[in-house]
């Protein structure tokens, strides 16, 4: 095998040419060590030379001197090689991310303990405590000192964050993200005060209610068919949001 150091003065053709490395993608400079494929006469770091197991054009031979003038042509753009080298890394960082994401299951679970908490301590201590419990319903993904207030999240340990920057939810990026159970639920309750309030004032409240119930109905059972699509939930979609583990976030910190 020849390696050839780069030289400013006996390589300065070559080195005008401006040659990439069609392994890296990187541009082959003064200094660099390289290695002439005897076949294609492509240029390659000896490292990338190593790397493609110091063969190609299914042939181990090498030039034994860089040539003093070649044709650009196709050496000037980045090769197949490299593009298929880059895609599969892609791939790779692609899947450690998804293998971070929480299945439907665990979403699913987590959402159904915090429900049941929910009914449960509506009908075991007192009706008149829903307005606060579907406000906290609509808090849940609000994080306070490192801590969802979902109780269903924690004891599945993940949360939802913004899916580029992981940052954790505002409060009123929580309510939105709960609206389409919570914003329903609590126009019910206060459609209730509205009858007392005024018998039309009412009609007209439970008017919307239906309405905004219907609305968010349909976005429920789109939801869980995209749940279970291992897809993201409308309002995740909408605002950009993912649930990821929290083991990972705290190395992260
Ligand atoms: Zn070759």
């Amino acid at each position: 095998m020849h390696i050839h150091q780069l030289d400013p003065q006996k390589h300065e053709t070559f080195l005008t040419q401006a040659r990439i490395d069609p392994i890296t993608g990187d541009t082959l400079v003064v200094g660099d060590k390289i290695v002439l494929c005897a076949e294609c006469k492509s240029a390659f770091h000896s490292d990338s030379w190593a790397y493609l197991g110091n063969q190609h054009c299914n042939q181990t031979r090498t030039l034994p001197a860089i040539p003093q003038s070649t044709s650009l042509g196709h050496f000037k753009k980045r090769s197949a090689e490299y593009y298929s080298r880059v895609n599969s890394n892609f791939k790779i960082n692609e899947t450690l991310q998804n293998l971070n994401l929480v299945s439907a299951g665990h979403r699913l679970g987590a959402v159904l303990i915090d429900l049941t908490l929910i009914g449960l301590i509506y009908y075991m201590v007192s009706e008149t405590l829903s307005p606060l419990l579907w406000t906290y319903f609509l808090l849940r993904d609000f994080t306070y000192k490192g801590r969802s207030f979902s109780i269903g999240k924690n004891l599945m340990s993940f949360e939802v964050v913004e899916e580029q920057s992981e940052n954790k939810l505002t409060w009123w990026q929580s309510v939105l993200r709960n609206a389409p159970i919570g914003i329903p639920q609590l126009a019910s309750v206060f459609s209730a005060y509205a009858y007392n309030f005024s018998y039309s004032f009412g009609n007209s409240f439970r008017v919307a209610d239906n309405l905004l119930s219907a609305i968010f109905t349909i976005i429920l059972i789109i939801d869980v068919i995209l749940i279970f699509g291992n897809n993201k939930r409308i309002m995740d979609r909408a605002m950009d949001l993912k649930s990821i583990f929290k083991t990972r976030n705290r190395r992260n910190n």
